[in-house]
């Protein structure tokens, strides 16, 4: 089984961010990084994408909130951010606590600046196969990990386990303008592991600690872990049992160091398109 590193398709968008670059003259794109509270998870998002920035080139700032923060002093505090003419793209770590209305600000962010897909426009642009929005960021870096490693998309049985709004949906929309044929498993599917066994790709984004083994995959399926979870040891993992794969996938993504890096590069991408788009 071939392991399939993120690091390697990061390191192309690195190659393609320095390309778009040049087409700025000297100016040096900036992100936003939002966030309401300490959630260990968000930190820990947020120190990967500002590293990542810091080593494509690009400038991050970290603007964070206290989690008791009122819906309207957020508002306040986001409109500046997204009024900011220094500011070309804003991450906003989610979920937000429940005190501020999410959808409120979905409708607020401009779109030009919403480098990971949530306002109405730019997930409507993924639905309708128009690549002028922003994708979110890490449906777009499972495709792109499979894009770079030459699998092909066109034609494959799909099987997506996830339907969210931020993987699973938009993951699917992205894979159906590949012409591939899409399957999106839930809670709610019946033969799961069937159906999960019947693909040629199979994408595990339900966040459950290894919740994929071998019995859900077919002879030489392609296996992509979107999972970031901690299992019962504190130990980090993804969806699918990785060494449970040995002999019956023929590549997989590990975590941690598959689709999670990609995530941050394709922020930085989306980050140097707003900046040009400007
Ligand atoms: P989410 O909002 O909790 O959605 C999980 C989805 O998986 C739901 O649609 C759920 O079905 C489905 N699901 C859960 N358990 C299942 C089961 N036993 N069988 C079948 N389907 C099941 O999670 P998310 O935000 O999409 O994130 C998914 C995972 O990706 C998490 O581990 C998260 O940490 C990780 N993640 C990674 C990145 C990255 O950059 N690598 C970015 C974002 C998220 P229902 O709809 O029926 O409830």
């Amino acid at each position: 089984m071939i392991t399939l590193k993120g690091a390697a398709v990061s390191a192309k968008i690195k190659e393609q961010v320095e390309e778009l670059l040049a087409g700025l003259e000297g100016k040096v794109p900036k992100l936003a990084i939002v966030r309401v509270g300490e959630r260990p998870d968000d930190l820990s998002y947020e120190r990967g994408a500002l590293k990542k920035m810091e080593s494509f080139g690009l400038q991050g700032e970290s603007f964070a909130f206290p989690q008791d923060i009122t819906d309207e002093a957020f508002k306040e505090e986001f409109a500046k951010i997204n009024e900011n003419p220094d500011i070309d793209g804003i991450l906003l770590l989610r979920p937000l606590p429940k005190q501020i209305r999410e959808k409120d600000i979905e409708h607020m962010i401009n779109p030009g600046k919403d480098l990971d897909g949530i306002s109405p426009e730019n997930i409507a642009k993924v639905f309708a196969g128009d690549d002028t929005g922003f994708a979110p960021c890490t449906a777009e870096a499972v495709v792109e990990v499979l894009k770079s490693s030459d699998i092909p998309l066109a034609g494959k049985r799909v099987a997506i386990v996830g339907r969210s709004m931020v993987v699973g949906r938009p993951l699917s929309m992205l894979m159906l303008k590949e012409n591939a044929t899409v399957t999106i498993c839930h809670t709610r599917t019946e033969n799961l592991k069937e159906t999960c066994k019947s693909a040629q790709i199979l994408v595990a984004a339900a966040g459950r600690a290894r919740m994929v083994d071998a019995s859900y995959v077919g002879t030489d399926a392609v296996v992509v872990d979107v999972g970031i979870n901690v299992d019962e040891n504190g130990k980090l993992c993804g969806d699918v049992d990785f060494d449970s794969l040995e002999g019956t996938a023929s590549m997989a993504t590990p975590v941690p160091g598959g689709v999670g890096t990609v995530t941050t590069a394709v922020l930085a991408r989306h980050l140097v398109l707003a900046a040009l788009k400007k």
